[in-house]
């Protein structure tokens, strides 16, 4: 007898819908959802794979461990053992150095229901706003871009709008390899209607240009100058919605005289591209009913993440190509639920349903729901700040979740130098592999995809239920188990829930009232209808917002941001004159701790590369295939050359996934990258360092 269960794919923010059969014998066998508004059946090479993660338990964390100092063995011990060790550490530093001597880093791939526990018990029990997560590294540079310009962390539009399209803008991002499901959908949307355009704007040729009709090749760091350039042949060939700049937005007359300030052959040059291409680019979006801008990496990591998303937001805020079908900016997400984390307010600055913590009214609302301790109004440690602290003493303990941030975060070293002084480390993790556990005093083994159920929301605002399917290799818990038997050793009240479904529940509540409102979605209406977009309201989903016009803003008008056009990026020097970008390739996800061990995902692309133009590479007297020392200010790497003309000269690219030291062979990216952060959002500028090349 075959069991079949529907669930979601929990790699990218894209959310394919998949059902996954178990046999007698407890075989796992999967397929894409044909049901599923989303993928209609398909899935990419990771999805299709994503059962071997769980079927194959060589590499998982199986019982808890810990040890008393670093250099002795761990130790296996019970869960209560772990528990109680964790609980007497974490009060013990706590009573001697006050809350925020703790801090929780979590991971964009947690559950819903994941981060809403740990966010409660860390801002709600025990007074300290110290929880970051790896989505500060992925899209916390255009959260606060929607909240500047339209007042509100929100995704307007929805999927479907691809297909209503006529011009779809891809800004510096790769969604044939790293969005596969929605590549799929823009090119069988370009099939049907060959008249969609899509631009796309990238230092590389990648795979997204092959279905482009125009790539921009621009120079890294240079975005806001090729926006810029685009708004001003719209306003000087009478693109704009004069109208809808009049009554919906704030801020246009200031945008334009900041648009005039540079000439159009001026901003082709500091883009390096021709001139022509920028009068393309802006008369294919002016003549368009539907436009669509698309982006990820490109512009969010980045010294300028918030500017570079404000100047292409205003890209619709002055030819009114907003709230409507086919139109609207739309963040492509790169985790599976940093969206769904945000929901419950797991970042240092949020609360739960949106709220603010620099907002009084919203503390008090978050506390007397959640009746534990005074909710702090001083904002929590980001990512690169939380490493920071523990590396001047000022942060004691840390508890990792499902992230493996010496391989994701910048600087690598600097942040094994930082783990290396923290008084208590605690790892909760499904793998053996992530280097973290080299530093951890506590290990707990957590259930993964498939051994546990919960919500993720996808990146149109789509949440979706995923299934319970098979048990946890030995002694691992789901980690909103794990934060729950932690926060009742502490003593804690309200952490008693019997199952995820109640957790999700009072999450659902805390969302009443607020522009998120999803308190009358339960378990079962997901089961039934498979996945709604919020807010939920009169028993329907919301597929596209600001319908309307009338933004979240206090005046409800979209705000037209005037944003400086300068890089703050480390600047290439005589001794580091090339720039590092950084990215994903089709076949691993993050840092590989489940794509790596998937043969087939293996075979597509074996080992981390270092991309260069032939004429970098013959300067340095470079040939296919010799291995390279990269260096930068932070560290070295040695990787193999990949000659291309593919990537424009004095740009050289590495895949960010590998972070294994092996001998003599260094490969892991952000050795190079530097901490550099965006001042509103802080997240780093990891598609920007300045390197040197040398034959090793
Ligand atoms: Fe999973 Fe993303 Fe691939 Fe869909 S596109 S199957 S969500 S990795």
């Amino acid at each position: 007898m075959m069991s079949s269960f529907k669930t979601t794919c929990c790699y990218c923010g894209v959310g394919c819908g998949i059902v996954v059969h178990r046999d007698r014998q407890g075989k796992l066998s999967l397929e894409g959802d044909k049901d599923h508004p989303v993928n209609r059946g398909m899935l990419c090479s990771k999805g299709m794979n994503l059962h071997y993660t769980v079927t194959d338990t060589s590499d998982r964390l199986l019982h808890p461990e810990m040890r008393y100092h670093r250099n002795a063995p761990r130790m296996r011990v019970s869960w209560d053992q772990a528990l109680d060790r964790t609980a007497a550490v974490f009060t013990s530093i706590i009573r001697k150095y006050g809350p925020d001597a703790v801090a929780f880093y979590a991971s964009g791939q947690c559950l819903t229901e994941e981060y809403y526990v740990v966010n409660k018990l860390i801002k709600g029990f025990i007074g300290s706003n110290n929880i970051d997560t790896n989505s500060r590294l992925c899209m916390s540079s255009a959260v606060a871009a929607y909240k500047m310009a339209l007042g509100e962390d929100t995704v307007p539009g929805t999927y479907d709008d691809i297909e209503l399209a006529d011009c779809i803008f891809v800004a510096g991002a790769n969604p044939a390899w790293c969005h596969p499901i929605l590549w799929r959908r823009i090119e069988a949307a370009k099939a049907a209607n060959p008249s969609l355009r899509i631009i796309v704007s990238d230092p590389r040729v990648t795979q997204s240009c092959a279905s482009a009709d125009l790539h921009l090749q621009l120079n890294p760091g240079t975005d806001i100058v090729l926006h810029h350039a685009i708004g001003r042949l719209l306003i000087e060939q009478g693109h704009t919605d004069k109208n809808f700049i009049h009554q919906h937005t704030e801020g246009f007359a200031r945008y334009r005289d900041a648009v005039m300030q540079r000439s159009i052959t001026e901003a082709a040059i500091v883009c390096g591209i021709p001139e022509q291409q920028l009068y393309e680019a802006a008369a294919i979006i002016g003549a368009s009913k539907g436009f669509m801008t698309m982006w990820t990496m490109g512009l969010n990591q980045s010294a300028v993440g918030v500017s570079k998303n404000l100047s292409l937001i205003n890209l619709h805020l002055i030819t009114g190509k907003i709230g409507k079908p086919g139109n609207g900016p739309f963040s492509l997400t790169g985790q599976p639920n940093a969206m769904g984390g945000r929901e419950t307010g797991g970042l240092a600055n949020l609360l739960p349903g949106h709220r603010l913590l620099n907002d009084p009214k919203h503390r008090e609302e978050v506390q007397a729901f959640w009746g534990g301790t005074t909710i702090s109004e001083k904002p929590g440690l980001t990512a690169t700040d939380m490493f920071a602290a523990l590396q001047n003493g000022s942060l004691k303990a840390i508890w990792i979740m499902g992230s493996n941030p010496l391989v994701s975060l910048p600087d690598a070293r600097a942040m094994e130098a930082a783990l290396q002084k923290a008084s208590f480390v605690v790892v909760q993790e499904i793998s053996s592999k992530p280097e973290t556990l080299k530093y951890a005093d506590v290990i707990l083994p957590a259930a993964a995809w498939a051994e546990k159920e919960g919500t993720m929301t996808n990146a149109e605002r789509r949440i979706s239920y995923l299934s319970k399917i098979t048990d946890a290799p030995g002694e691992a818990l789901p980690d909103s188990e794990i934060i729950c038997r932690f926060a009742q050793k502490m003593g804690y009240k309200g952490f008693d829930y019997s199952h995820a479904g109640e957790i999700y529940d009072e999450h659902c509540r805390l969302t009443a009232g607020t522009r998120i409102d999803i308190s009358g979605l339960s378990y079962k209406i997901l089961q039934e209808r498979r996945s709604i977009q919020w807010p939920y309201r009169d028993g329907q989903g919301t597929a596209r917002l600001f319908t309307d016009h009338r933004f979240y803003t206090p005046h409800q008008k979209a705000v037209i941001h005037t944003v400086n056009d300068e890089n703050t990026s480390e600047a290439p020097c005589e001794d580091f004159p090339l720039i590092l970008t950084t990215g994903r390739i089709r076949d691993q996800w993050h840092t590989m701790s489940k794509t790596g061990k998937v043969s087939k995902l293996k075979q597509h692309i074996v080992s981390s590369f270092l991309e260069i133009h032939p004429d970098d590479a013959e300067a340095r007297h470079l040939r296919q295939d010799d291995l390279a020392e990269v260096s930068s200010a932070r560290g070295q790497v040695r990787v193999k050359v990949k000659i291309s003309r593919d990537i424009k000269p004095g740009v050289v690219f590495m895949p960010m996934h590998w972070g294994k030291i092996l001998q003599n062979d260094l490969n892991r990216a952000n050795n190079l990258t530097n901490n550099l952060t965006d001042p509103i959002s802080r997240q780093p500028d990891l598609k920007f360092a300045a390197v040197e090349v040398r034959k090793y």
